[in-house]
């Protein structure tokens, strides 16, 4: 039996955070997340209740303005992808938290179609997708959901992508990073919450400092999707 996915939306753009910035993407949301993050902007994601079920056709269909979700499989996400005439080659997984389903089946068949995989998850869940897939781990740490930022997620980072705006942010950053369970070659970036001024400026300094990367988020600046 084929898995099924709550799906939100599924848009082509450009990559706007972290390591794959500037980048053509589709992006896949899933719906449903717990984590609770009080800066969230897709809190629409958060709760997958059956009254907001709609067809996939809804999903899909942008002009349509839909805030419900779909279930799809993988290859009704495959043919969604060729059906809109999407170009682009990578594919980007998000949420919501997306960890709360098994993405195997999903990344496994995306990559099998010649499509480059990116995850976009809290950190706060298992991590269960293809080995090829890129990981971008953006830790939420003691948000109001209760979840603990797993060890297990940390070690699958390809990119630790962290949101700013305070020097505490920087401090839970380097806790994270003192138990030592990520990859030698993480990438990090760190993203500024909401565009704050305050926030920009805490994240160009540390980066610059600390040889990290900014995560801008491009597409804010560019006001697009
Ligand atoms: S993990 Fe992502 S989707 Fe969930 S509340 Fe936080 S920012 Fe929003």
């Amino acid at each position: 039996m084929s898995l099924h996915y709550p799906i939100n939306e599924i848009f082509q753009t450009l990559q706007g955070e972290g390591c794959q910035s500037g980048r053509a993407a589709i992006f896949v949301r899933l719906q449903g997340c717990p984590v609770g993050c009080p800066w969230c902007d897709t809190r629409h994601t958060w709760v997958v209740t059956p009254e907001r079920q709609v067809p996939a056709e809804q999903v899909l269909d942008r002009s349509s303005q839909s805030d419900g979700w779909a279930r799809m499989d993988s290859q009704a996400i495959l043919h969604a992808l060729q059906q809109l005439g999407y170009t682009a080659k990578l594919v980007v997984i998000t949420g919501g938290e997306p960890c709360l389903y098994d993405l195997r089946p999903l990344s496994g068949a995306l990559l099998e179609a010649g499509y480059e995989v990116q995850l976009e998850t809290s950190g706060t869940q298992p991590i269960l997708i293809h080995p090829a897939a890129w990981v971008t781990v953006s830790p939420k740490v003691a948000m109001k959901g209760g979840f603990e930022v797993l060890d297990e997620a940390l070690a699958r980072a390809d990119e630790i992508k962290h949101p700013v705006a305070r020097e505490k942010h920087i401090e839970e950053l380097d806790a994270l990073l003192a138990r030592r369970c990520h990859k030698p070659n993480v990438q990090i970036a760190l993203q500024p919450i909401s565009q704050q001024r305050q926030a920009t400026a805490l994240a160009i300094r540390t980066c610059i400092e600390r040889n990290w990367r900014l995560s801008a988020q491009l597409h804010k600046y560019l006001q697009i999707d």
